[in-house]
């Protein structure tokens, strides 16, 4: 038996069509399911249901042979014990600073000021700021970080933009991009050492789906 974790929404929206071109469509739509373990076409391959931000965790310890995760999970979450074989190049969007509309973003880089940084992101920003020279001071928070600097929480906040509707909805801008994300399929190096006949097979599969795009 092989153990796929994925998220719900966007990265299992995106990943559908891949999924069906590789023969591992699950038996039932994770969205009105409430079942967190999902039986597919293949009888030795099974589902997880997990948050995307749990993805690695589970192929990390080997819970999960393989998942899909986002480049930005990876980024701030670290890869140890992981493969990432191949780039499926869905849920493709940027890691960004944004502040609101008025704030010179380029004058207080200049000036050295110490900067409220808001972000889901912290290492992400962290290691972007330090590179720049600048100090900040980090917050934490676990969604909806485009509220921070309209309430005055943080000077600037570190956030996935695609189309920037969100933004701009609530008064901010993009100034700088960080990186460009998209999802990965990962690979726990352990299982791939063991059992290399039984997954290679579903990477390559995968890969195959991805690069036809
Ligand atoms: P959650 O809210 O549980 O973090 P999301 O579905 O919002 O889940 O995000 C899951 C993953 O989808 C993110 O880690 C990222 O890789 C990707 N993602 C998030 N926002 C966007 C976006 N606006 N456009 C494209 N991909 C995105
Ligand atoms: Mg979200």
């Amino acid at each position: 038996m092989m153990t796929f974790a994925l998220s719900k929404g966007r990265i299992f929206d995106e990943a559908l069509p891949l999924l069906k071109s590789a023969g591992l469509l699950p038996q039932e739509s994770p969205e009105s399911s409430r079942r967190l373990i999902l039986e597919t076409q293949r009888a030795d391959l099974r589902l997880l249901i997990v948050r995307a931000s749990d993805v690695p965790t589970y192929v990390q310890y080997g819970a999960a042979d393989l998942g899909i995760a986002g480049s930005d999970v990876l980024a701030e979450q670290g890869s140890e014990g992981l493969v990432q074989p191949v780039d499926l190049g869905i849920a493709r969007c940027r890691m960004s600073v944004a502040v609101p509309d008025g704030l010179d973003y380029q004058a207080m880089v200049q000036r050295g000021a110490r900067i409220r940084v808001a972000s889901k992101y912290v290492q992400i920003a962290k290691t972007h700021f330090a590179a720049k020279g600048m100090h900040v001071d980090l917050i934490k928070l676990y969604g909806s970080m485009e509220l921070a600097p309209i309430v005055g929480l943080a000077d600037v906040i570190v956030d996935l933009v695609s189309t920037g509707g969100t933004l701009k909805a609530n008064g901010l801008k993009e100034v700088e991009k960080i990186s460009d994300v998209s999802a990965r399929l990962i690979v726990n190096q352990a299982a791939l050492k063991t059992r290399p006949e039984k997954l290679r097979p579903l990477m390559d599969a995968l890969a195959q789906a991805a690069s036809r795009g």
